[in-house]
């Protein structure tokens, strides 16, 4: 086969290949600090972008395009000269034979990084899993955008009011950060969209929930920014649903464990996630978490060559975090540029156990409302809201990117208004099918 001289440069290079499976944040922090060291770098993503996850949920409710927080892998490895780019999906590992499969063929490596991240966990619920919405791609955020304006839509047509409130009900299932900002962004929309531009529709109608199993939301965060966080939900109109467990959900009907039930076309499920391993390396996987276990240099448990980074590694050696590190940006960034020291330090001194250093965590719940927690420092209101905003568009891949946002947001937040309100994909509904023994399939109503 011809090949241009870029890339039989790159094949000629002398160097040991590193293939990094993902592009999330921490595969990408990797390739960025393997630019250019004597590696020969192979980055694998099943997307051809970069996804900046914590501002999913702007791209649901319309603040944000997709194309505003995502990132193409080959803009960022174009200049890199030992770092290529594939697109694919990893399905297995042949640890024995230092090779991957993936669905465009093997591809061989002498180290191999894991940086796969994480799935929804529907916690073995397939009727919830196959009804709810999810957050964590942008096609999925894209669904939710597409769905609450079809709703809104659906709604005005409608004369019944069970069946227009029950078209309004949206409920968010799960406390944690993605669903506090998803709540209350949902929740200006009510003031402002719904209320200037759905004027055959009443307000009110539209619900938003907010249910989570603790008794708090924010359970990671110190007890004054759970409590001002609730506060400034409930002053958006929230309905925060503590010690409350969703135990099914059938696309009309949410049930809850106490017997009790509310009507609603849309739940979506921000509840947990799991990792998203790839084959071959069960004996390392720790099963609930579906998280490889890791020792402190990274390595994965039981092999020589094959490191885990980000959400998808497991190390509880860190008597800090007993249970291994949170799911967060910054850990899978850390352990990234930690894990490039050691290789970079393969052939000389020994590697050095990774040490986390917590950066702090923030939410924001609407304009002008977010909370803070950096150390010992815990605040909420105007000034933590200009904190999160900074941070995340500091945060953000990528110049345009970062000018776009920038621009969209003061837009918004000059005019109330979410400006990327377009069903450009209608999201439908797929019928839930039970497999029966015989292979026959039951539609469910
Ligand atoms: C809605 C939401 C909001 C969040 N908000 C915040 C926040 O505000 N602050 C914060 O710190 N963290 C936040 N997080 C968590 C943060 O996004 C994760 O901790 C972080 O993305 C983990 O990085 P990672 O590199 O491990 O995985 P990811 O960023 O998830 O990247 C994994 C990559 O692997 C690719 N991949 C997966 N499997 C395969 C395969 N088999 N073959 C090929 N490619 C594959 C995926 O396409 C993806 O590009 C949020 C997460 C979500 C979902």
């Amino acid at each position: 086969m011809k090949t241009t001289p870029e890339r039989a440069a790159f094949d000629a290079l002398p160097h040991p290949t590193v293939v990094v499976v993902g592009g999330g944040f921490a595969g990408l922090e990797l390739i960025k600090r393997l630019s250019g060291k004597p590696f020969k770098v192979i980055l694998l993503d099943k997307n051809n972008y970069h996804c900046f996850q914590p501002l999913l949920y702007q791209v649901a409710t319309g603040s944000l395009g997709a194309d505003n927080i995502a990132h193409p892998f080959r803009r960022t490895v174009g200049p890199m000269p030992n770092v290529i780019y594939r697109m694919g999906e990893v399905l297995r590992v042949l640890p024995e034979e230092n090779c991957l499969e993936t669905d465009h063929g093997r591809i061989a490596y002498d180290h191999l990084v894991l940086a796969t991240g994480t799935v929804t966990n529907f916690f073995g619920n397939q009727r919830i899993a196959h009804e709810a919405m999810q957050l964590k791609s942008i096609s999925q955020a894209l669904d939710i955008r597409s769905d609450f304006l079809q709703e809104f839509e659906a709604a005005v047509y409608l004369e019944d009011e069970h069946r227009q409130r029950q078209r309004l009900n949206f409920v968010i299932v799960g406390g944690g950060p993605s669903g506090v900002e998803l709540a209350g962004a949902l929740a200006e929309i009510r003031k402002t969209i719904l209320k200037h531009e759905y004027r055959e529709v009443e307000n009110e109608r539209m619900q938003i929930h907010l249910v989570d199993t603790n008794a708090a939301v924010l359970s990671n965060f110190s007890p004054k920014a759970q409590g001002l966080a609730k506060r400034f939900l409930e002053d958006l109109g929230v309905r925060v649903m503590l010690n409350t467990l969703v135990t099914g959900y059938d696309g009309e009907t949410v049930s809850f464990k106490d017997g009790s039930t509310m009507p609603s076309t849309t739940v979506i499920w921000t509840a947990g996630v799991k990792g998203a391993p790839v084959q071959g390396l069960e004996t390392a996987l720790e099963e609930r978490p579906a998280r490889y276990r890791v020792d402190r240099f990274n390595r994965v448990e039981g092999t020589g060559n094959i490191y885990a980074i980000g959400d998808i590694a497991l190390d509880t050696g860190d008597p800090r975090y007993p249970k291994g590190h949170p799911q967060v940006a910054p850990v899978a960034i850390q352990q990234a540029g930690h894990l490039a020291r050691n290789l970079l330090r393969k052939n000389g001194s020994a590697p050095q156990p990774f040490l986390y250093r917590g950066k702090g965590s923030m939410a924001t719940i609407g304009r002008y409302k977010a909370v803070v927690d950096l150390g010992k420092l815990k605040f909420g209101g105007p000034i933590a809201w200009f904190m999160w905003l900074f941070v995340h568009l500091m945060s953000i891949v990528g110049f345009r990117s970062r000018v776009m946002v920038l621009t969209h947001w003061a837009w918004k937040y000059l005019s109330w208004k979410n400006t990327i309100r377009l069903i450009i994909r209608p999201y439908v509904r797929k019928e839930y099918k039970v497999e029966q023994p015989a292979g026959k399939v039951e539609v469910v109503g």
